[in-house]
């Protein structure tokens, strides 16, 4: 069915690998090539999806996402392509409103059997032989405790899925998209064609996927500059925003085995009060990890007179220079979590994060209305990592325009765009408050 098509996917995170994945299962002499600015196995990627560990859980107030999640996470523990890398450690989700017995409704109203349940705040604290006594507990409600939640090896995942969509039939091309191309269809109508790298190659395909998380702002008003046509620009559709992440080695054979086993920790607040704040169990190499509360935009100029938030233009996004002001995020997350027990610890590792974001938090998993033949899928809000063995089912449903009416409606590029104020990790700081002006 798919022979005579051809599917060009920008960009190899989650949404991309898993895309390309779906499609060569259902079709495998489909023609299906993805093009990245970093090889798969590069040491250093700029994608989110590229990271130690990711949280993998259904634990969402949003019932769409909490089925999907389900479905993500049956995938996770059954299938032998995805199992070894997710470990089911539960979660420990300290809530200042409602979303425990939100979480707990949900699964009840998808007939979900699993052990889970809104804790109060006394009895929760000795839990897990009491390793998060002494996080802040200011104006908690009450903490979800959820066993079957965890999470993922998320680097090494993202490799391993690649891999096989490989040996499948997919082809991979290491290269930077500067443009998407555009031209005619026999009916007249605007289409596109393929893209050009900034090397000056020319890729094309009947489908062209742009999978390009925070960089898709950019690469669209890019595109609209050097084609004329302004409609190719996501305005305020996307927003790049990026994160820190901070690491610590527990190279103490105690603590480590105090830790080992932890649950994934999460420091939840209102939309007023700002973005919940994650300390995931430690790694193979005993790193444990948190993610900061300190979300930003980085304006800047990316053609005369164009201006978007867009990853700094060094080709790693600068990811790995951080400054004291976004380190101290990382050590405010120890301290909310671990108190007085984790004060000794050292940071040795920082990273900046990018991700795409829409206001209310839905991914975009549509037509592009600008062109024939271009399609999005990206927009994670810091939330997408976890669907990525079933992302590519429903962006393969968007392709063949079968995706359901409900889904269609939530991640369309044009729809109806709340106002972010009650989306708590909506980019509310300029980076270039957070870090000296030579870094822009
Ligand atoms: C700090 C942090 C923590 C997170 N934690 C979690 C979590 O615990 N659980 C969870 O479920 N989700 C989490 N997320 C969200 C999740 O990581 C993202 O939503 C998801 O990985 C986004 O996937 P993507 O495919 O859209 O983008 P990416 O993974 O960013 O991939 C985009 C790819 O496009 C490529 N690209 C971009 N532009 C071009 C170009 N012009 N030419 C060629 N290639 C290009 C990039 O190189 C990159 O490989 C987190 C995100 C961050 C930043």
């Amino acid at each position: 069915m798919a022979g005579d098509k051809s599917y060009l996917i920008v960009g190899a995170g989650v949404f991309g690998v898993s895309t390309a994945y779906h499609l060569i299962k259902k079709y495998p002499d489909a023609s299906v090539t993805i093009i990245d600015r970093d090889a798969y196995d590069a040491s250093s990627r700029v994608a989110a999806s590229w990271d130690w560990n990711k949280v993998v859980r259904a634990d969402y107030d949003d019932i769409v996402y909490c089925r999907l999640a389900l479905e993500a996470q049956d995938v996770f523990q059954t299938e032998a392509l995805w199992k070894p890398y997710f470990h089911q450690t539960g979660i420990y989700w300290m809530c200042r409103d409602d979303y425990a017995r939100d979480v707990v409704d949900n699964y009840k109203k998808l007939g979900r059997r699993a052990d889970l349940a809104a804790v109060p705040v006394d009895e929760a604290r000795k839990l897990y032989g009491g390793l998060f006594e002494d996080a802040d507990y200011t104006g908690v409600k009450e903490v979800l405790v959820n066993k079957t939640s965890g999470w993922a090896a998320a680097g090494d995942c993202l490799i391993a899925v690649t891999k096989e969509a490989l040996k499948l039939g997919v082809k991979y091309v290491t290269g930077e998209v500067q443009t998407v191309l555009l031209g005619t269809d026999g009916q007249g109508q605007r289409r596109c064609t393929g893209v050009r790298t900034t090397q000056g190659d020319v890729l094309t395909a009947s489908h062209v996927l742009l999978c390009t998380g925070a960089y898709t702002p950019k690469l669209l008003e890019l595109s609209a500059a050097s084609s004329g046509h302004e409609d190719l620009s996501a305005g305020k559709r996307i927003v790049a925003g990026g994160i820190t992440t901070g690491m610590t080695t527990l190279a103490d054979d105690e603590t480590y085995a105090r830790f080992a086993s932890m649950p994934v920790g999460v420091q939840g607040y209102t939309a007023e009060q700002g973005p919940f704040i994650g300390s995931l169990p430690p790694t193979k190499d005993r790193e444990l990890k948190w993610w900061g509360q300190t979300i930003f935009r980085n304006n800047r100029e990316v053609l005369p007179g164009r201006v978007l938030s867009a990853p700094p233009p060094e080709p790693d996004y600068a990811q790995w220079k951080v400054s004291g002001r976004l380190k101290e995020d990382i050590n405010h997350a120890n301290h909310v979590f671990y108190g007085k027990n984790g004060a000794k610890w050292k940071m040795e590792k920082h990273r900046i994060c990018w991700d795409a974001f829409t206001t209310s938090s839905d991914f975009i998993i549509s037509p592009h209305a600008a062109a024939k033949g271009l399609y999005v899928a990206t927009c994670g809000n810091f939330h997408g990592w976890k669907f990525f063995p079933v992302l590519g089912k429903y962006i393969v449903q968007m392709l063949e325009g079968t995706l359901s009416p409900e889904l269609t409606e939530k991640w369309a590029w044009d729809r109806e765009r709340p106002d972010p104020s009650g989306f708590a990790d909506y980019p509310r700081w300029e980076m270039k408050e957070l870090i000296g002006a030579s870094r822009l």
